[in-house]
């Protein structure tokens, strides 16, 4: 196979990916560096979907351990310590370095200091943004970065299994699919970063971008890596609900009920007084998703299914000069967001779960980084709104730096022709099976199951049943073959084939998971278990791949190395 040598190989063009990147570069510009995303540089992946903003201590009366404890408290205090204090501690450098490096301006407030919103789950307005598109202005002032450099960009180009070493400790690159010709090759790295951003379009209802289907994770699970913590899948509560259009799942963004939106059930009760009196609709998201969830299925939804997000009272002025993309969205769809509000339904956002690193971004195989939401333990049972993408920045400049280093320690270990083979055979086999079955029936009923069975509310019965199905159906993708057995360019069958693949694999660590933690914390709810255990749960679960595919669990304490429980 057609094989690429490098230093340093990115998998992922979204925050994490491109920041990494960058940051190896800087690091050492010498460096051979290969860039890849499924999509075109600086239009795919969630960081450019990133509407509200990205949280950082910028204010004297504001403080990295509030920023702490609060990450700490909305993560139900799951949370890796370590890589959350990494991220308090580097963010105002990451943000510092996004203006003065790479030409990004954040909205500013009247005394000319970065404006900083309010958003849920946060004891101080911490959040700074360029209006509600603070995802397009960072993704593109970065991809405008590694235009600049002298790295090898390869769009439209999917990652398709890891390469490893002989004795599985190691990865030496990927084997990639060029989507544009249908053709495989080999890029032989001495480190390899996967950063392509979580899983959570396995659900029915979805907010990420539809370029994602957990090829990492599932990769990174092929490959012997270790997880953390999977069952925990964030439901932002407040996806846009269009009946079957594909815009239905589309996030209205946390600032709106930060800056006082509310929510109002079918029968126009304003229902969070009942949930989280205190904290109203800026409870964190776990809270406010499960309560709008519960009311649909009490039958207290609107005439559509959802709930309304009523921004009306705080005057259609101000709605439209702060949210103007939200409002331009929600007028899209013949409704005034301002005047009338819109009508939304949870809908399955960021994962929490994912691989397990330490703060230089390493996992348990040797030259393998993960960083961003492909990555675990940050953020515990619950993301607080906002260090998502500060995640991505934080620790994809980690993850470039790291790798510089790893880079110049080493040389680059040759990767096994016999192993990209096989895996080119596995990933080809459609193309050699007679079914006149298509993939379709297998999404749609993946789909179905990770939103009825491991959901919002999940049940032991209902996770046993997802568990088994999930393995039918990884047997049932394997047996799915393509009608076209020659077209290969853009065959986006093919690529709807390893979507299923992926997240079934995924979906198969999430169930067990969730099955694993009897109890319920954060965005795990379990209705057999409904209490937090603090005095047996507060444990991190671990999973990684036995034998051939079989899953194999384990919890530790959370090891407390900053913070105790009760300081908090
Ligand atoms: C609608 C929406 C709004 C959000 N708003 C906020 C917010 O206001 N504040 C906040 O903090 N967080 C927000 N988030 C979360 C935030 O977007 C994520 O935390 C962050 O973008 C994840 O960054 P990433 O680099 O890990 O992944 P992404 O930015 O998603 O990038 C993943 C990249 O991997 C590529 N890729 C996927 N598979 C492959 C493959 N097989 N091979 C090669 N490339 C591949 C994709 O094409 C993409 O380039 C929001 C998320 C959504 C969906």
């Amino acid at each position: 196979m057609e094989t690429i040598e490098a230093d340093v190989l990115v998998l992922g063009a979204g925050g994490a990916g491109l920041s990494a990147a960058l940051y190896a570069y800087d690091s050492n510009p010498e460096l051979r560096i290969v860039l890849v995303g499924r999509g075109l540089l600086g239009k795919g992946g969630c960081s450019r979907l990133v509407q509200g903003g990205l949280n950082v201590v910028l204010n004297e009366k504001d403080s990295v351990d509030r920023h702490f404890k609060d990450t700490l408290e909305g993560g139900v205090f799951l949370n890796n310590q370590e890589l959350a204090w990494t991220l308090v501690n580097d963010a105002p450098k990451a943000v510092h370095e996004l203006e003065v490096k790479h030409g990004l301006f954040f909205d500013r407030a009247e005394d000319g200091r970065i404006h900083q919103k309010p958003f849920a789950g946060q004891s101080f307005d911490r959040t700074v943004h360029v209006a509600d598109l603070t995802g397009i202005q960072i993704v593109g002032r970065l991809a405008d970065q590694v235009y600049r450099r002298d790295i090898t960009v390869l769009e439209e180009t999917r990652a398709l299994d890891l390469l490893t070493t002989d004795d599985g400790n190691g990865v030496v690159g990927a084997v990639l699919l060029n989507v544009r010709t249908g053709e495989m090759f080999i890029v032989n790295s001495k480190v390899t970063i996967v950063a392509t951003g979580g899983a959570a379009s396995m659900y029915k209802i979805f907010a990420t971008s539809t370029d994602k289907s957990g090829d990492g994770m599932a990769m990174c699970f092929r490959a012997g890596v270790e997880f953390v913590d999977m069952e925990m899948l964030q439901f932002h509560p407040t996806g846009l609900l269009v009946g079957d259009s594909h815009l239905t799942g589309a996030i209205l963004e946390e600032g709106l009920r930060g800056a006082g939106a509310r929510l109002y059930n079918g029968l126009g009760e304003r229902f969070m007084e009942r949930y989280d009196p205190q904290h109203l609709e800026r409870a964190t998201r776990d809270v406010v998703a499960r309560a709008s969830y519960m009311e649909i299925m009490a039958g207290r939804g609107t005439v559509e299914g959802g709930i309304l997000l009523d921004p009306s009272h705080l005057g259609a002025k101000f709605v439209e000069e702060n949210f103007p993309g939200m409002c331009e969205r929600v007028r899209d769809l013949g409704r005034d967001l301002a005047r009338e509000g819109a009508e939304v339904i949870p809908s399955a956002h960021y994962m929490m779960g994912g691989a397990k690193i330490d703060v230089y971004c390493q996992t348990n195989l040797e030259g393998l980084l993960v960083a961003g939401e492909d990555a675990g333990g940050t953020h515990g049972a619950n993301r607080v709104g906002g260090n998502g993408i500060c995640d991505s920045i934080v620790f994809g400049r980690r993850a470039g730096d790291t790798a510089a280093k790893l880079a110049a320690q080493q040389g680059l270990n040759p990767c096994r022709q016999a192993q990209a083979e096989e895996i080119k055979a596995r990933w080809l086999k459609p193309f050699s099976i007679d079914s006149k079955e298509g993939i379709y029936p297998v999404r749609d009923e993946l789909k179905d199951l990770t939103w009825q069975d491991m959901g919002l509310v999940r049940t032991g019965r209902q996770l046993e049943g997802a568990v088994r199905r999930l393995d039918e159906l990884m047997e049932w993708v394997e047996h799915i073959g393509l009608a076209n057995k020659h077209l290969k360019r853009y065959n986006m069958g093919w690529n709807d084939i390893i979507n299923v693949t992926n997240w079934v694999a995924v979906g198969r660590m999430l169930a067990n998971s969730a099955l694993y933690r009897k109890e319920s914390r954060g965005a795990h709810y379990r209705e057999d278990f409904p209490d937090r255990d603090d005095k047996n749960w507060l444990c991190n679960v671990y999973l990684k791949k036995k034998n051939a595919s079989d899953i194999e669990l384990s919890s530790k304490p959370v090891e407390f190395t900053r913070m105790n429980i009760n300081e908090v």
